[in-house]
């Protein structure tokens, strides 16, 4: 287990005082001036070296992207945003920071923010984060009055401002380029890449879109070191995480852990276990709701990191665990994720507006046994279609769960269709 003097989150249920001073006391905002003065290819190179990966779901090494921002100044000011949006079912690891320890978020914006060469940090905040909002603007309010941000921010010399912007709860503004249009008030729609945002962004500016805890986790790396963070998890796969674990567990709860940390180990030891006993789990989805699940027999050796978990074709996505249990009726609960990803579709690219509807319609039916048995393999012959072949990883993520619970449970399916037809209950769906 994740030893308390390793946590960089150490405010994360709310115990302590959350106001600067309280940040100041638990070692936050210490030296950050200093921190800037190792100048902006260190602090990139110290990023790379501690192989942090996007912890918003892609994992995409983090001091990689901030390296892609342009060295040169062509005139264009340069963005730092922040990808607060939240959305996806199950995840609520985020919203911990901005409500319970604010600094870390504020703090880091204002190092990420010089490492890229910006001035300006926004931050996009979903829409049903209200109290978030909240106490964030006080954190950002007091960094003005304490002189950590604004002109000379912290005493670094360099100039940095902060500006939440509250979305209007689309889930679809949590992709980075539909986000950046929503901030620039238009519709939140994803745009073609490339151009990517390193080179036509914000306002048509160089900009990075960064992950609320990629960012937050940044100023205790530079200060403990890259060799520190990169100690935890396996090769590739370093560093602490926040894991937001619900469902049926005895004690739900977001939790502060090593990389690469047993699935079983996390339920047991900081969610008191599975309901009923491990023995009593049904299927988990690892990475938020757009990962495809895993069967009880996989969850056994589980391993949670980006690598283990994609050799098993599922993902860690957000590292939001969500557990299900035997009373689960798996087919509904992957059902009413279509429904959701159906609901979210912006409707831009025919693959994803047309195929969400169709691939709801049909999980409407294998939740009531109403279908051909043949219609399964075209089910999963309309997934292979969507995925890969829209603008944003949406059409993918509507895809993902339908593809994991068919792998996984075609048995279920099928017998469930029986059991419509005949009246009788199989020995699949009996046990
Ligand atoms: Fe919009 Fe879906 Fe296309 Fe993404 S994949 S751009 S959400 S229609």
């Amino acid at each position: 287990m994740l030893a308390d003097k390793d946590r960089i989150f150490t405010n994360i249920y709310g115990m302590y005082d959350r106001s600067l001073k309280g940040a100041q006391s638990r070692g936050h905002w210490d030296g950050t001036a200093d921190l800037i003065a190792r100048g902006r290819d260190a602090i990139v190179q110290e990023m790379k070296d501690s192989g942090l990966r996007g912890r918003g779901g892609a994992g995409f090494p983090t001091g990689l992207k901030w390296s892609f921002m342009p060295k040169g100044d062509d005139g264009r000011p340069h963005y730092l945003v922040v990808n607060a949006d939240e959305s996806e079912p199950g995840t609520c690891k985020d919203r911990e920071i901005m409500r319970h320890d604010p600094h870390t978020l504020v703090e880091g914006c204002l190092i990420a923010g010089f490492a890229m060469g910006a001035h300006t940090a926004y931050i996009y905040l979903r829409g049903e984060y209200i109290r978030e909002r909240e106490a964030l603007q006080i954190a950002i309010d007091e960094c003005y009055d304490a002189g950590l941000l604004g002109r000379n921010a912290a005493g670094s010399g360099w100039d940095f401002d902060v500006y939440l912007h509250h979305g209007a709860g689309a889930y679809i503004c949590g992709e980075e380029t539909a986000l950046l249009e929503s901030l620039e008030g238009k519709k939140g729609m994803p745009r073609l890449k490339p151009p990517f945002p390193a080179n036509a962004g914000l306002y048509g500016a160089p900009t990075t879109v960064n992950n609320v805890e990629s960012i937050a986790v940044a100023p205790t790396i530079l200060r403990r070191g890259a060799a520190w963070f990169a100690g935890f998890g396996r090769p590739n796969n370093a560093g602490t995480k926040l894991f937001a674990i619900s469902g049926h567990v005895n004690n739900p709860c977001v939790v502060e852990e090593a990389m690469s940390i047993p699935l079983r180990e996390l339920l047991d030891k900081h969610c008191g276990g599975v309901r009923g006993g491990w023995k009593n789990l049904k299927a988990v989805i690892p990475g938020g709701s757009s990962v495809p699940c895993l069967p009880h027999g996989i969850c056994d050796d589980a391993i949670m990191d980006f690598d283990w978990l994609r050799e098993q074709r599922s993902g860690l996505g957000t590292a939001a665990v969500i557990v299900m249990d035997q009373s689960t009726d798996i087919i509904k609960a992957i059902w009413r994720l279509s429904k959701f990803y159906k609901h979210e579709s912006c409707g831009q690219c025919t693959p994803c507006r047309e195929g969400t509807g169709w691939m709801m319609r049909v999980m409407d039916r294998l939740v009531t046994g109403d279908a051909e048995p043949e219609e399964i393999d075209m089910l999963l012959d309309v997934t292979k279609q969507v995925e890969g072949h829209t603008i944003c990883a949406l059409g993918d993520a509507a895809a993902w769960p339908i593809q994991g619970l068919i792998r996984h449970y075609r048995n279920e399916i099928e017998d469930r269709i029986k059991h419509k037809r005949t009246g009788r209950v199989s020995a699949v769906a009996a046990e």
